[in-house]
């Protein structure tokens, strides 16, 4: 019999329900339990992949090639897994289901409503998940907060999902304790409110994490669990810590796994994973030596857009022997002063992010032809691929008008629009153009990017419309300096360039940043890390 965990969220947003969810199951895979994990959404958007990155952060990509939330990065990365597009629902596509059905005559002679066929939906997506995954548990995180008018028909699913499956379904809530400076306080209320809101939509929560920022004392987790009607146990405080990657290990603590897994009556064997317990120690190890890598790109304001490529950077040094510092800087502003940036923030390395549109461009393209020239260290993802070639076809092959259709007309489009054909061969969510999810590529024999994966073939996840114009080929080969040392065997689309004679300057056309595990850094990210240190 399959368990279900649902996690909800009160009081505010941006607490941290996405670890919290990710956390249980990490906590749980390492009890030996099969874990399948999702989330559901409120956003009347069908997909996460037409939000803007500068204001919801990541869009993080998916094996199938889902465009989704970026909590589902936490999933992968706390579970070792490879999630679907089951793990990301959005109320658009629920909506966008219940119409469909409406206008097929799934419902004739029915008023359509959102109970039942709105919750209908939702518990089908649900059990559709825990029926392929064949996971034991499955955990759901429903986004928002508590009381909001969008995520209300999740609620009534998964409270009926509750009634239907009893003692199978577990609920967890999560919420803010704030601290009142002037009486040196935390309070209470909020929560306590927060579970009240809960209870009158016909769910007792079986556990309440409260998040904050101050240590909380013993009375008063009792007082919120008095109020509430639940056992001491049952109220549990997450504080703020240095790592998100000590959550499970903090929650295991205070007996959070045993506690659930008694009311889902799982077996109770003893914790397996001893790697997440050495990553641990090497998040805490004391290392002297700094490496600074810039992280040039253009959505600075919202580091969120790049939270996977932080954490896939963070990996790769904690495996190293030095303490990583990312340096953020915007690409606008290089465009305004000019690479002294680059210079005075005595970078040891430089990671060029993906991105979409105009603005910001030049100022990327400036800080590539420093790190090329300076023979810094470069790693560069999707765009920062794209603007490597850019770079490098204007200043070495003296393609001075050469440039990507995406911003515009060009004489020299050496990064445009894929051929029809080629197109046609990709399914794409929005104008069929979409390069999504995993595709596969051959590495050539005697390159960095085969020397760095140690394999001829691997797979990995794209995003993007824009690819290398084969057109230039011939330009690009005559000059053999920047290689093409990754192609894709079944498009014939350029994959990898590298740079002979540069310490370390790669790009690759996908994101391998959704690849990489806080225990298992990607080899990309590794070489760049190594490289970057090789002169310390
Ligand atoms: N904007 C570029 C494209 O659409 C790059 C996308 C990205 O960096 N993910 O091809």
């Amino acid at each position: 019999m399959t368990k279900y965990i649902f996690v909800t969220g009160g009081v505010l947003s941006g607490l941290g329900k996405g670890v919290v969810a990710a956390s249980l199951g990490n906590l749980l895979k390492s009890h030996g339990h099969s874990v399948y994990i999702q989330k559901f959404d409120p956003y009347l958007n069908v997909d996460a992949g037409t939000l803007n990155p500068g204001e919801h952060g990541e869009c993080f990509v998916t094996a199938d090639g889902a465009e989704t939330d970026l909590d589902l990065g936490h999933y992968e990365r706390f579970l070792d897994v490879e999630l679907n597009r089951d793990s990301s629902i959005m109320s658009g596509s629920i909506y966008q289901k219940v119409i469909e059905n409406e206008r097929n005559g799934v419902y004739l002679g029915k008023t359509v409503q959102v109970i039942p066929h709105i919750t209908d939906e939702i518990k089908r997506r649900l059990f559709l998940a825990a029926q392929q995954s064949r996971a034991k548990v499955v955990i759901t995180e429903i986004g928002g907060t508590i009381g909001d008018i969008e995520s209300a028909h999740f609620i009534e699913a998964i409270r009926q999902v509750g009634h239907e499956k009893n003692s199978d379904a577990f609920f967890v809530h999560v919420g803010y304790l704030p601290y009142l400076p002037v009486s040196e306080e935390l309070k209470t209320k909020p929560i306590q409110n927060s579970i009240i809101d809960l209870r009158e939509r016909g769910i007792h929560p079986n556990l309440v994490f409260c998040r904050t920022d101050f240590p909380v004392k013993k009375r008063q987790l009792e007082k919120i669990a008095m109020f509430a009607g639940l056992k001491n146990e049952q109220v549990v405080a997450l504080e703020t810590v240095d790592s998100i990657y000590k959550v499970p290990r903090i929650m295991q603590r205070q007996g959070v796994d045993e506690l659930v897994m008694k009311h889902l009556r799982l077996a109770r064997s003893p914790s397996s994973d001893k790697s997440w317990a050495r990553l641990i120690k090497l998040i805490d190890s004391q290392k002297e030596q700094k490496l600074r890598i810039g992280l040039v790109g253009k959505y600075m304001s919202m580091k969120d857009t790049y939270f996977s490529v932080i954490e896939a950077l963070k990996a790769a040094a904690w495996t190293s022997p030095f303490a990583l510092e990312i340096v953020f800087i915007d690409s606008e502003e290089i465009e305004k002063t000019g690479t002294r940036v680059l210079t005075t923030s005595s970078l040891d390395g430089i990671c060029v992010p993906g991105g979409f549109g105009k603005r910001g461009i030049e100022g990327i393209i400036l800080a590539i032809e420093w790190a090329r020239k300076n023979k810094v260290p470069f790693l560069g993802l999707c765009l920062g691929l794209q603007l490597a070639v850019v770079e490098y076809a204007r200043h070495e092959l003296k393609l001075k008008d050469a440039s990507s259709t995406e911003f515009g007309k060009s004489k020299e489009p050496v990064i445009d629009l894929m051929e029809d054909q080629v197109a046609k061969m990709i399914s794409g969510s929005f104008g069929a153009t979409m390069r999504l999810g995993n595709y596969d590529c051959h590495l050539k024999p005697g390159t960095l990017a085969r020397n760095l994966y140690k394999k001829p073939v691997i797979q990995e996840r794209h995003r993007h419309r824009y690819e290398f114009n084969n057109k230039f080929l011939p330009q690009f080969e005559a000059d053999q300096n920047l290689r093409f040392s990754g192609v894709n065997p079944q498009l014939g689309l350029v994959e990898i360039v590298e740079l002979n004679g540069h310490p370390f300057f790669i790009a690759c056309q996908f994101h391998p940043e959704f690849k990489s595990r806080p225990n298992k850094p990607h080899p990309l990210f590794a070489g760049l890390v190594r490289a970057s240190g090789a002169k310390k």
